[in-house]
């Protein structure tokens, strides 16, 4: 049988996306909610909450679903790193995905940019470029800074390695900095480039998102696998079988 499901956040940009590719999927979708609306009743009516709101929303959805003992698919981004650290304790007493990007597409950038960092090495000059539309509220997004925690985990930098922008007398670049860029105009669903560049060669990953139902096709299959995983955080990565 196929899980129902609440959309939260579905009066958004993605809750539409994914209102329609629960149409395409034949999935049921039993319950929505948006600011303002009961979570605790919507979440009572569904087997599992997929999650496209706010950041700020994060916090409550959990404690529901611990409540409940429900299963949620995470899609909203945005999270501090220390508030994110936090909820993902709470995420780990549910069967939870969690992902700053559900697409293949960039799922398979995340394993190519681990290689790329780990053959390449710290002679090729790190930075991380990505491109939303107008209407994004936080920066970088969710799939850059995920890129950077990859490049910094397999290169063993801390945090304090990340630039963000330059500007001003900046000194030399040393191999001890990553940078991150973020553009926004527009329409651009969203663009990712990974950079590595050396004194003689240059090699650029990228993905281009066109189109949002990517991202809601990759969230409802989380959320199909979700339901039947004992509780604990997983990735997109874990959904796909790419670890
Ligand atoms: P949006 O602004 O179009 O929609 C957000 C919706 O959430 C709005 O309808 C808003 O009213 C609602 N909302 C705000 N606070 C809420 C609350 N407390 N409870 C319930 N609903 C609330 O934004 P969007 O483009 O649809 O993106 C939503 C989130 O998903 C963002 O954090 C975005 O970065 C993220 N996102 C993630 C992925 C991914 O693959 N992980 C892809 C695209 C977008």
């Amino acid at each position: 049988m196929s899980p129902t499901l609440l959309i939260n956040g579905a009066k958004g940009r993605m809750g539409h996306a994914l209102l329609q590719a629960a149409q395409e999927f034949n999935l049921t979708v039993a319950a929505t909610a948006d600011a303002g609306d009961d979570l605790a009743a919507a979440m009572d009516r569904a087997d599992v909450t997929v999650d496209f709101s706010s950041h700020l929303a994060t916090r409550q959805l959990l404690e529901l679903a611990i409540a409940e003992r429900k299963p949620v698919v995470i899609g909203t981004t945005g999270h501090a790193p220390e508030a994110k650290a936090q909820l993902l304790k709470l995420a780990a007493q549910v069967p939870c995905v969690w992902a700053g990007n559900y697409s293949v597409g960039v799922n398979l950038l995340f394993a190519l940019t681990r290689r790329a960092t780990a053959v390449l090495g710290a002679t090729y000059d790190a930075e991380v470029v990505e491109m939303h539309h107008r209407f994004k509220k936080d920066a970088p997004s969710g799939t850059a800074a995920r890129l950077l925690e990859i490049i910094l985990e397999e290169r063993k930098l801390g945090a304090e390695a990340l630039r963000h922008g330059r500007n001003g007398i900046t000194g030399e670049r040393t191999s001890a900095e990553v940078g991150i860029h973020s553009l926004r105009g527009g329409d651009v669903v969203g663009d990712h480039t990974v950079i590595f560049a050396a004194l003689g060669e240059r090699l650029e990953l990228t993905h281009k998102a066109s189109d949002r139902a990517i991202f809601a096709q990759g969230a409802l299959r989380a959320a199909r696998w979700i339901v039947n995983q004992p509780a604990g955080v997983y990735d997109m990565q874990d959904v796909l079988g790419l670890k």
